[in-house]
């Protein structure tokens, strides 16, 4: 395919879309990390897509690396997943009723994350969080969790305190509306400081009910586990008698096929998954060891429900995506792309000597305007903010999508070709040595 036509951005039939999308949405957005309150502008209006590309309203055409905020592994519309989904919308699009495709989709998630024996589909990575502390909870009988600084766990209120994702970019420390009785109730650590969650077990001893984490940090961008990390926070919780909760909404089927609880060999009590088990629709999930699962209505008395939960199109989408995922040599081929994404991004970093560093976990990537490298919030939200959203704006124009955020991943698909990555790099080098000029 060819690079995206460079012409002058013409932006008409979009201002006048979120013209209106403003005067009856909040702010012209349905979620807030879709804003582009913090590199300027209007969002893109997007009028459809298909594999690594997005056209807008105007049709101006784009390579995607949000690609629905790492939900879409494959791509756009890829014809699996199409097909699976059309197939079952003519059979119906919700029963509230049990199917077969919730048995198979649960199946193949076992299979894959040997900590799932059982699981609970919902229809957001929020109610799956949500739903997996409160079975902590009242596993333990505990109330107190601890959450680490920088990571994003959905919007439930006990995640909104020094959370990443839009919270991070909007700098909302603390949200108004949650209960101060609530909040006292999640205890923060800094990412990568086991010294610090050690304290918090020593200061509140036997009222921990658990710890949750993302495995790989994604939501202050991307921010790796430092060695042993993982581990220690399994020790500390199995000593403790806590629970270890990883949030792989993001790394779930990401990183490799069984998650980064396979990566580094960490095996939690819970995990909730999301964004690509639903392979593009809303699907999302929560499981754990058997005795843990059957706590949960109807067999135990800790209740969750959800009117679309298991839905039948999302299942149909996540099997087909699992499916082409399980594929020998996906992730390999995947890998391989997104490295050679990282490495052209690093020798573009050396040729411009743009104050930035790089940072990528499989798929998943960050540049971030910071000349240390970033292990921690911290550390994040020093980065040149400003200078992000510079360089967000080069690469717009010369179509190369990027999260509108210093605080977000890119995420690389399968259907990132060699050659979109090559002209995606050729277009940082320029966004790059632009944004150094300017200052
Ligand atoms: C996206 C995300 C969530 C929330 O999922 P939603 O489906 O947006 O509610 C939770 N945890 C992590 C790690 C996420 O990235």
């Amino acid at each position: 395919m060819s690079a995206p036509k460079q012409v002058k951005k013409e932006y008409r039939h979009s201002h006048e879309i979120f013209r209106r999308a403003t005067e009856v949405l909040v702010g012209g957005v349905n979620s807030p990390v879709r804003a582009f309150r913090a590199v300027g502008g209007d969002p893109i209006v997007v009028d459809h897509a298909a594999g690594a590309r997005l056209w807008d309203a105007d049709g101006n055409e784009y390579i995607d690396y949000v690609c629905s905020w790492g939900a879409l592994i494959l791509g756009h519309a890829h014809p699996k997943v199409v097909e699976a989904i059309a197939g079952q919308a003519g059979r119906g699009t919700s029963y509230g009723m049990p199917t077969e495709l919730e048995v198979e989709l649960a199946a193949r998630i076992r299979a894959a994350l040997p900590s799932c024996e059982k699981v609970r589909f919902v229809s957001s990575g929020t109610e799956a969080t949500m739903s997996a502390v409160r079975l902590a909870r009242a596993a333990t009988g505990r109330d107190l969790i601890v959450k680490f600084e920088g990571c994003y766990h959905g919007h439930a209120d006990s995640f909104l305190s020094e959370a990443g994702s839009g919270l991070a970019t909007l700098g909302i420390a603390a949200c108004p509306g949650v209960p101060s009785a609530l909040a006292a109730l999640t205890l923060n650590a800094p990412y990568n400081d086991v010294a610090s969650v050690e304290k918090l077990f020593d200061q509140h001893r036997d009222k921990i009910a658990a710890v949750i984490v993302e495995p790989i940090a994604a939501n202050m961008g991307v921010v790796p586990p430092m060695p042993g990390f993982l581990r220690n926070l399994r020790e500390i919780t199995t000593r403790h008698g806590a629970l270890l909760i990883f949030d792989e909404v993001i790394t779930g089927f990401r990183v490799c096929y069984g998650g980064a609880q396979t990566t580094f060999g960490v095996t939690p009590d819970l995990t909730t998954l999301g964004k690509i088990i639903g392979g593009g629709l809303p699907a999302a999930a929560y499981g754990g060891g058997r005795d843990l699962m059957d706590r949960v209505a109807p067999l135990g008395p800790v209740y969750q429900a959800g009117t679309l939960s298991g839905n039948p199109l999302a299942m149909s989408a996540g099997i087909a995506t699992l499916d082409l995922l399980a594929a020998p040599g996906f992730y390999e081929s995947l890998g391989d792309r997104a490295k050679r994404l990282g490495d052209g991004i690093a020798s573009a970093l050396r040729e411009t000597g743009a104050s930035a560093t790089a940072a990528r976990v499989g798929s998943l990537l960050t540049l971030f305007f910071s000349r240390e490298p970033v292990h921690d919030y911290a550390r994040a939200k020093k980065c040149d903010t400003q200078r992000f959203a510079a360089f967000f704006r080069a690469m717009l124009d010369r179509g190369i999508f990027l999260a509108p955020s210093q605080f977000e991943a890119l995420f690389v698909s399968a259907a990132h070709s060699d050659a979109d990555i090559d002209h995606t790099i050729a277009a940082c080098r320029e966004s790059l040595a632009a944004v150094s000029a300017s200052s």
